[in-house]
C-alpha cells in the first residue's frame, strides 16, 4: 500500500514515462500518486508531460518554473539558460495545458495520510527558497504540522528526521518511520537529477518506511530532442552527467 511523491519533472517525457511505468509495476495508482512542483522549465516535451501528470497525480503543487511560465514569479530571478527554456515553453505550451498550470496548488496539506506538500518551503513558499541544510530544515520544522512534509526544487534528494529531542538525522536513501518523529523528504528530480546520478529519483512512502527510488531512462532520446528544439546546450549536457 505504498504511495509516491514525484517531483520536477521539467518537461522531461522519457524520465516521466518511465517512472511512471515503475509505479505500474509497482500497482500505485492516480489516487496514491502526489506531485511536487516544476513540471515545465529546461525539458522538449512541456505539453506531453503537463498532460501526462494531470492523468496520473492527484495532488498537482506548482514549481518556480510552473509560476516563471505563467507570469506569476518574475523571471528575470532565473539564470540565462533557465530564462530561455522558460521562454521556449511560453511559445509552445498550449491554452489548455497553460489552464491546468493555473490549477496547481502552492501548497497542500493531506490529512489521511499525514502529509504536506510543497514544490521549495514550507516557510513562505512564494519565495522559493531552497531547503538545504540542516538549520533550514530546523527552521522549516515549525511551518507544517504533519507527521511527513515532500519537497523538491532544489533536484538534491534526502530525508531530514526530526526526533523527539529536537536532533536532525540525515538519511540517503531510506529510512523507517518512527513516531512521534517528523520528517522532510526531498523527493528529488524526475528530470534533471543533481545529485551526480543521472537516473530519474522519486519516493515511496508508507504508515511504516519512506525511500528514494531511482530508474533509469533514454537520456539520449531526450538530449536529441532538446537539440532539435534548440534549447541551450549545457541544459542538454548536464543530464548525461546528472549535475
Ligand atoms: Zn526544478
Amino acid at each position: 500500500m505504498d504511495y509516491a511523491v514525484i517531483s520536477d519533472v521539467h518537461s522531461n517525457l522519457e524520465a516521466l514515462q518511465a517512472v511512471l511505468a515503475d509505479l505500474d509495476r509497482r500497482g500505485i495508482k492516480k489516487e496514491r500518486t502526489f506531485f511536487c512542483g516544476d513540471a515545465v522549465g529546461y525539458g522538449p516535451n512541456p505539453n506531453e508531460c503537463v498532460e501526462l501528470l494531470r492523468e496520473r497525480a492527484k495532488v498537482l503543487i506548482a514549481g518556480n518554473h510552473d509560476w516563471g511560465v505563467l507570469g506569476l514569479t518574475d523571471i528575470n530571478y532565473f539564470n540565462p539558460n533557465a530564462r530561455a527554456a522558460i521562454r521556449w515553453t511560453e511559445e509552445v505550451l498550449t491554452p489548455e495545458n497553460r489552464l491546468t498550470l493555473e490549477s496547481f496548488f502552492l501548497v497542500k496539506r493531506l490529512k489521511k495520510e499525514n502529509v504536506f506538500l510543497v514544490h521549495g518551503s514550507p516557510k513562505e513558499p512564494e519565495e522559493w527558497h531552497y531547503l538545504l541544510t540542516l538549520f533550514d530544515a530546523e527552521i522549516n520544522f515549525n511551518y507544517f504540522e504533519e507527521r511527513l512534509c515532500f519537497i523538491g526544487h532544489s533536484h538534491l534528494p534526502f530525508i531530514m528526521e526530526r526526533v523527539p529531542s529536537g536532533e536532525l538525522v540525515v538519511h540517503k536513501e531510506g529510512v523507517e518511520l518512527g513516531s512521534p518523529h517528523r520528517y522532510i523528504v526531498n523527493a528529488g528530480s524526475i528530470g534533471q537529477p543533481r545529485d551526480g546520478d543521472p537516473r530519474a529519483c522519486y519516493a515511496l512512502f508508507n504508515e511504516e518506511r519512506v525511500e528514494l527510488v531511482r530508474v533509469p531512462y533514454d537520456i539520449d532520446g531526450v538530449q536529441r530532442k532538446m537539440s532539435a528544439a534548440g534549447l541551450p546546450l549545457p541544459l542538454i549536457e548536464r543530464l548525461r552527467r546528472g549535475v
